[in-house]
Order: structure tokens, then C-alpha cells, then sequence
């Protein structure tokens, strides 16, 4: 395995929830080396321990609660993927839509007029 292993697997590595397949990949990833994972997962265990010691000392999360907080971190992560890709702020749609449009305007100074906002905002909103 070349590539680094997804935050999310590094996670359900260190949570031992990891299924046995990708279990052999993350390690023998790890086994290579890589500074970058050996971070992240330091970083994850730390976590869970602070969790594992709040759990002890205020009892178990409510189900609600977790929900939450896991929707909450699949949208950032997702969120700081297209980001990566992008390497734009706003969301994966709108920006293909400023690519889009300055594609089919593609007269030399595509979105340089400053009188007039780029159209990609005003179809942006809801
Ligand atoms: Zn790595």
C-alpha cells in the first residue's frame, strides 16, 4: 500500500473496529514509516483516551449525542477532502460551477469584470 490510509480508517485502526483485511493494510503502511500516519494515529489515541476517561468519570455518551458528534465529523471530513481537491472554500458544487462558468466564457478575462458579480453567486443561493 502507496497511499496513506483514510483518517477514518487510522481511526477504526486505533478502536480496534477495523476489519482484518484493512487492519494488514494500515500496518504494513505503518510498518513503512510514515511519519504522517504514525501522527494522526498518536493523535487519535489520545482521543480515545480522553474519552475513555471522561466516559469513566460522566458515565456513557447519550446515543443522540454520538450521533451527532460522528455526523458532525463525517461533514467536516468530507468537507476538508473536497477542500483538498478543490483548494477552494466553498462547497464541492459551487465551485465546479465557477470552473463551469468561467469555462463557457472562456473570452480571456472570464469573472474580471468588477461591476458585476460572478453569476455563480447570485445561482448559489437557495
Ligand atoms: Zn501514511
Amino acid at each position: 500500500m502507496t497511499r496513506h490510509p483514510s483518517a477514518e480508517h487510522l481511526a477504526e485502526f486505533v478502536e480496534g473496529v477495523l476489519s482484518r483485511r484493512w487492519t494488514a493494510k494500515v500496518s504494513s503502511h505503518l510498518d513503512t514509516g510514515c511519519i504522517r500516519c504514525h501522527g494522526q494515529v498518536v493523535q487519535l489515541k489520545q482521543v480515545t483516551s480522553v474519552l475513555t476517561s471522561a466516559s469513566l468519570k460522566f458515565g456513557p455518551m447519550p446515543d443522540q449525542f454520538s450521533a451527532r458528534i460522528e455526523m458532525a465529523i463525517a461533514s467536516e471530513s468530507s468537507a476538508r477532502v473536497t477542500s483538498a481537491q478543490a483548494s477552494a472554500r466553498p462547497a464541492a458544487g459551487t465551485s465546479l460551477r465557477v470552473v463551469s462558468s468561467a469555462a463557457s466564457t472562456s473570452g480571456g478575462e472570464a469573472g474580471a469584470s468588477p461591476s458585476s458579480p460572478p453569476r455563480w453567486r447570485a445561482r448559489s443561493r437557495p
